[in-house]
């Protein structure tokens, strides 16, 4: 590759200090953190050098690759599916992935428990939510999240493990504090109804350029790609956002 080798262990070692420094600064303990190390469009032999750093949970954000790097990469990584989810390609990946970030309709619910229950698994999901209200994201909107989670009653092969938002892409993570703290109040009013099958513990929210701020505003999950793998070639790969 035309990078050197060490540079992922490198920048993962980076990473950590900065979310061990903001976990410090939010009173939080580490082990509250799993870092999701984001590795879309990157080579086997990139995940293989985190791999070897001792990271276990990597994101992705296409499902036919998804595929190809579970079956290629050792079995103990727990696959995360981050992206939009098509309904028809849930079944190649239902049984693959350890958990879905990206639910945001009742038909897709569907789907999944449809495809859960032939695979005789349980799917663990988060809700996505479009907190700023994008045009250009998917997600429910805040509003929309309450009296969705009142139909979740009927999908005995789905857990509900929390939320999951994508902020805004900006400059200034300050500007999307207020879009991580949002995220987390509603998780506290979706927890205090206490319905079956619905947990709230995790809080997948941060990305590279925002997720010390996420930390300090709560966030259970931290997806990081460009911060550990350098930047994604988008010349070559038109689909990745
Ligand atoms: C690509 C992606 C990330 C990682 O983005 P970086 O800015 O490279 O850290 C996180 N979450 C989702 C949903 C993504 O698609």
């Amino acid at each position: 590759m035309e990078q050197e080798t060490g540079f992922i262990k490198e920048n993962l070692k980076e990473v950590e200090e900065r979310i061990q420094k903001a976990c410090e600064r939010a009173g939080r303990n580490r082990d509250e953190v799993t870092l999701v190390a984001v590795s879309k469009t990157k080579p086997l032999q990139m995940i293989e050098e985190a791999y070897d750093a001792g990271i276990r949970v990597f994101g992705e954000n296409k499902v036919q690759e998804l595929a190809e790097k579970h079956e290629k990469l050792p079995g103990d990584i727990r696959w995360q599916m981050i992206g939009h989810l098509q309904r028809n390609k849930v079944k190649n990946i239902i049984d693959k992935v350890d958990l879905i970030h990206s639910v945001d309709s009742i038909r897709l619910l569907e789907t999944i428990e449809k495809e859960a229950e032939k695979k005789n698994v349980t799917a663990n999901v988060l809700l996505e939510v479009n907190m700023a209200k994008e045009e250009s994201k998917f997600g429910l909107f805040p509003e929309e999240v309450l009296s969705f989670t009142d139909k979740l009653k009927d999908f005995p092969h789905v857990i509900v493990r929390g939320l999951m938002t994508i902020a805004p892409d900006t400059d200034n993570p300050e500007e999307n504090r207020q879009y991580f703290s949002g995220l987390r109040k509603l998780s506290v009013d979706i927890a205090s109804k206490n319905i079956d099958n619905i947990h709230m513990g995790v809080l997948s929210m941060g990305m590279t350029n925002d997720y010390e701020v996420a930390i300090e505003e709560g966030a259970t999950m931290v997806r990081i790609g460009t911060g550990i793998f350098g930047k994604r070639n988008y010349a070559l790969d038109k689909n990745t956002r």
